[in-house]
């Protein structure tokens, strides 16, 4: 079953073209990872999946609806960022259950997928910890839990680790890996510019350049046959 599905799109800043022609299908419960050089797009096109941005002309489908008769906020989508913009005076607990508030979601129901979130991401002891108690690691899984708690059904990942030093980048990729085999379901799209995360967590990678898909498969695939030097870069040559 599609989950997504992006039609000839393309999306223009005046007259600056940053996406052109973009085709992909993306099944319901894959990890797709978007990688690419800075500026070439990645960040735009997660924006108008999610609804955040416009798009110029094509057809963007999610599930069957056409996506322009979805508000965002029906979309069953949730975004995580590179920067986790957490609330500094709300502990662990009410960061995740923020938004279900908002939703006017019963309080028992709230507690339920908090729960669930913060053992899944393995936060259990720093529930009533402020956010500047916590590392950037945790900070960032508390990130990926306001996620989970809204039972979305696509998770969309901006570099999520990219604000993190190298040891938790490493940790925390694990655990996305993790939610991705918790929730086989979910379908994930996943941006960075790094190789090895995109080489670990992809089912299938969509290498970018100039806003335009230079390849598209599993990540052996492009690392054994990439179809141009730009390919053979970018997923060639681990970091
Ligand atoms: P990436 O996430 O791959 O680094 P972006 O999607 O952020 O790239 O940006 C793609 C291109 O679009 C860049 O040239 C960027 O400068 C431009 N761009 C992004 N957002 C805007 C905007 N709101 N207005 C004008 N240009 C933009
Ligand atoms: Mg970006």
């Amino acid at each position: 079953m599609t989950a997504i599905s992006l039609k000839d799109i393309r999306k223009s800043y005046g007259s600056l073209e940053v996406i052109s022609n973009i085709d992909l299908d993306i099944e319901r419960g894959e990890f797709v990872v978007f990688v690419g050089p800075s500026g070439c797009g990645k960040s735009t096109l997660l924006r108008m999946i999610a609804g955040l941005e416009g798009i110029n002309s094509g057809d963007l489908l999610i599930g069957d609806m056409r996506a322009n008769d979805i508000p965002p906020s029906q979309r069953g989508i949730a975004m995580v960022f590179q920067s986790y913009a957490l609330y500094p005076h709300m502990n662990v607990y009410d960061n995740l259950a923020f938004s279900l508030k908002i939703a006017r979601i019963d309080r028992a129901e709230i507690d339920r997928r908090v729960r669930i979130a913060a053992d899944m991401l393995q936060l259990g002891p720093y529930l009533k910890r402020r956010p500047r108690q916590l590392s950037g690691g945790q900070r960032q899984r508390v990130a990926i839990g306001r996620a989970i708690v809204r039972e979305a059904e696509v998770f969309l990942f901006d570099e999520p680790l990219s604000n993190l030093d190298a040891a938790l980048r490493v940790a925390t990729r694990i655990e996305i890996a993790r939610l991705k085999e918790r929730l086989p379901d979910t379908t994930m799209i996943y941006v960075t510019h790094d190789q090895v995360e995109a080489m670990t967590l992809a089912d299938r990678i969509v290498v970018l350049n100039g806003g335009r898909i230079e390849q598209v498969g599993r990540p052996v695939e492009l690392y054994d046959t990439p179809r141009n030097m730009f390919v053979a870069g970018f997923i060639g040559s681990p970091a």
